[in-house]
């Protein structure tokens, strides 16, 4: 519960201090909800079940986002192909809340971003008869958006002659397509949104503990009763006391299943892997997206800030979880998959970043499913006494996972309090838009460039005045980070201040994107960045190196898993650094 005499941003911040206190909670409270996972889900239902006034702790393994939720292709939307194939009310609630988080819950991080669907080429009319069935489809996507859902937030769609679909995108060859639709979707940064639903959950009272791993669960006879919980920092184990226990944790939900061997059947989870790519804005001319038909589903090409983010491969993947492994394979695939409609071929030269992700898919009755057929929706399971389990699902719908799984909980507390996140802007949502309109305003205080506050506000919304007064109180921190100068050092120590980083990794791959975003993948950015994050979490010269070696370790690993032919292969090399926090049990093979 909230502490009425803490203000909601002081009590949203979370650092090295709150964090002890948070941990000292884990030992002393009983909770009535304990939620374990800190990706979008489970940082979604610790901000649902700490809105309805229960008590609340979350804890995260690894860092937040550290999962699946950081390595998505990074929309809010309904899924276009989902429209395809007839999976209308899950497109619709998908709309729906794409409309809320532009438009009042999180309008800060989630952007319209248009997207060309090229038309393909053939006779005329074969090809009026494509632009019909394509036109007829995005306009009841657009349709579902604005008529029945939560207002759209994106601009219209828009039917593109050839020759404008190429002046929107020069660099399509003319001979790929006849002519496009323009639509928009909505684009985040993932693990941004789930620090930001982390805060906010914090703001209103919820212990929220990265580096905290649940290694059993407590029970009394056949009802669960809380977790025993390593904090990964100081080894120390921890007796958690809860009423009800969330298992938000994604490809590893099985293993929850498994720590009580006489619980009925939870859910089952398939691991199929997603790979994308990052490449400079410079390597294609392009003001909007494009969606692609692929042999097995579609592929993206977004731009991303001063960027192109391409993907997604989607293949099965029963290696290590914890560290999915891109292989030279994912990464030829896609780029000769793009490269079918680019005037100039992109080559491995042009790649900055590479990543892959874990789909948590639910398992149909047919094991032999494809995995572009296995269910998109999420489900909610009890499979023993007190303990719920929510899996499935989508980025774009945690907030109704969240509010189905505390429906349940809420339910066997006996509590009646409907779920109020439809109408609880995240933390920097109040106030952005005012502050974006005064950006000049915001840049004369802080003494900081326009577009530097404007970068702050599109990362942070109305909380970018506190990362701006870090700069504007040290100049050290005004500048840009070594080797990335999109990003201020301010953003590093804000990242360990506020944001819950705890390693050198939480900053350069999920505070800021400069593990992906760079050629050299933060390199040159790591001893910098660590020496400023010694600053926040009190770390020796001997602490900055460790980070800095795991650091440089894990970039070698990466690329030489990416030079490998296959999943086995690029998993094995991967293994060639181990993980900052030593969990190394979380990677078990599925
Ligand atoms: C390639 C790809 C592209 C995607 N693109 C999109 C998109 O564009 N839009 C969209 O809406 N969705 C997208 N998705 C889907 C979306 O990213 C996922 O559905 C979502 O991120 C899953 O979140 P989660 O919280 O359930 O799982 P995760 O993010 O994996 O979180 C589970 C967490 O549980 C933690 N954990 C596990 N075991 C324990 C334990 N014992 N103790 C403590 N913590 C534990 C893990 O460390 C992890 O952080 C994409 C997915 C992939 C893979």
């Amino acid at each position: 519960m909230r502490d009425a005499s803490v203000s909601r941003f002081t009590a949203g911040r979370l650092g090295p201090q709150r964090r002890a206190a948070d941990l000292a909670r884990l030992r002393s409270e009983r909770f009535d909800v304990l939620v374990i996972g800190g990706g979008v889900t489970g940082a979604g239902a610790a901000l649902d079940a700490a809105a309805r006034g229960l008590s609340v702790a979350l804890v995260e393994a690894r860092d937040l986002a550290a999962g699946t939720s950081s390595r998505s292709t990074k929309l809010i939307h309904g899924g276009l192909r989902y429209l395809e194939q007839f999976e209308l009310p899950l497109v619709h609630e998908a709309l729906t809340e794409r409309g809320l988080l532009a438009t009042r819950l999180a309008p800060h991080l989630v952007r319209p971003v248009p997207i060309l669907l090229p038309l393909p080429t053939g006779p005329l009319p074969v090809r009026a008869v494509r632009r019909a069935y394509y036109g007829a489809g995005v306009a009841l996507y657009d349709g579902f958006a604005g008529l029945t859902g939560q207002g759209r937030g994106m601009p219209g769609h828009r039917h593109l002659s050839r020759s404008a679909a190429r002046r929107r995108f020069p660099s399509l060859r003319p001979d790929a397509l006849s002519g496009a639709i323009q639509f928009h979707d909505g684009q985040v940064d993932d693990a941004r949104l789930v620090v930001t639903l982390a805060r906010t959950a914090a703001s209103l009272g919820a212990a929220v503990v990265p580096s905290a791993r649940v290694v059993g669960l407590r029970r009394r006879s056949r009802e669960v009763t809380g977790a025993r919980v390593r904090d990964l920092e100081s080894r120390a184990e921890i007796e958690v006391s809860a009423r009800t226990v969330i298992a938000a944790t994604g490809v590893w939900s099985d293993d929850i299943t498994a720590m009580l061997p006489d619980a009925q059947p939870g859910l089952r989870v398939r691991a199929s892997k997603g790979v994308h790519l990052v490449v400079p804005r410079a390597a294609i001319t392009g003001e909007a997206g494009l969606i692609l038909r692929t042999p097995t589903s579609v592929l993206f090409a977004l731009p991303w800030g001063g960027h192109w983010i391409i993907g997604t491969t989607d293949t099965d993947w029963s290696l290590d979880r914890a560290h999915p492994a891109a292989s030279a394979h994912d990464i030829g695939y896609l780029l000769a998959q793009l490269n079918q409609v680019l005037s100039r071929p992109l080559t491995g030269a042009d790649i900055e970043g590479v990543y892959a992700g874990l789909r948590p898919l639910l398992e149909g009755e047919d094991d032999t499913a494809e995995n572009s057929t296995l269910s998109r929706e999420h489900a909610v399971v009890e499979p023993m006494l007190g303990l719920f389990l929510v899996a499935g699902g989508k980025l774009t719908t945690y907030r109704v996972m969240a509010a189905d799984v505390v429906d349940r909980v809420a339910h066997r507390l006996g509590v009646v309090r409907p779920s109020p996140t439809a109408r609880l802007p995240l933390l920097g949502a109040d106030g952005y838009r005012a502050m974006w309109r005064d950006r000049p305003a915001l840049a004369a205080r802080s003494g900081l460039p326009t577009g530097a506050v404007e970068h702050l506000l599109e990362r942070y919304g109305s909380l970018a005045p506190e990362v701006a007064a870090l700069a504007a109180a040290d100049p050290a921190l005004a500048g840009p980070v070594a080797g990335a100068p999109e990003y201020l050092a301010a953003e590093i120590s804000y990242g360990a201040r506020a944001e819950g980083a705890l390693h050198l990794e939480d900053v350069l791959t999920r505070r800021t994107r400069i593990s992906i975003e760079t050629l050299h993948r933060g390199e040159e950015s790591a001893r910098p960045a660590a020496e400023l994050l010694a600053a926040e979490l009190g770390w020796s010269a001997a602490d900055v190196d460790r980070e800095v070696a795991h650091y440089l370790a894990r970039v070698a690993a990466e690329r030489e898993s990416q030079r490998m032919p296959d999943d086995q292969t690029a998993d094995a090399a991967r293994h060639g650094a181990p993980d900052v926090r030593g969990a190394a049990d979380l990677a078990g093979r599925s």
